[in-house]
């Protein structure tokens, strides 16, 4: 827990959210400022800045299973989505708390701006 971490303070619960899913590990909620009609961010409850400083693979395999199956349970699977980590600045990473981004309920366009 990073006291100054808006994503650590709203998987503590101390800061409200759109809550889709949690587990010991995981947190799952709607992005405030949606770019798809789902859009759903997927963070760990430990603080981890990024993927570039993620050292724990356990984590980033578990990560990705919670956003798999949240995927599932809010319907956008079948169809498909997409998920994005954006890293560091060239990567248009404004949260320095890890976080999966899913996408859905539209078709996506490549390549991403
Ligand atoms: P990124 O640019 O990859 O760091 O994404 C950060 C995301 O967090 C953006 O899509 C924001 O809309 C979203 N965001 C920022 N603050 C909040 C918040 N308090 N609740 C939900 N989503 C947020
Ligand atoms: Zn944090």
């Amino acid at each position: 827990m990073s006291a100054d971490c808006i994503f650590c303070r709203i998987a503590s619960g101390e800061l409200p959210s759109r809550e889709v899913a949690q587990d010991e590990r995981f947190f799952a909620f709607h992005d405030i400022d949606p770019k798809a009609p789902t859009h759903i961010l997927v963070i760990p409850r430990a603080h981890v800045a990024s993927l570039d400083t993620a050292m724990d693979e356990a984590l980033l395999g578990g990560l990705l299973a919670f956003v798999r199956k949240v995927a599932r349970d809010v319907g956008v699977a079948e169809l498909g989505y997409r998920t994005v980590l954006n890293t560091n600045r060239h990567g248009g990473q404004a949260v320095a708390h890890l976080h999966a981004h899913i996408l859905g309920g539209r078709q996506m366009t490549w390549p991403p701006g």
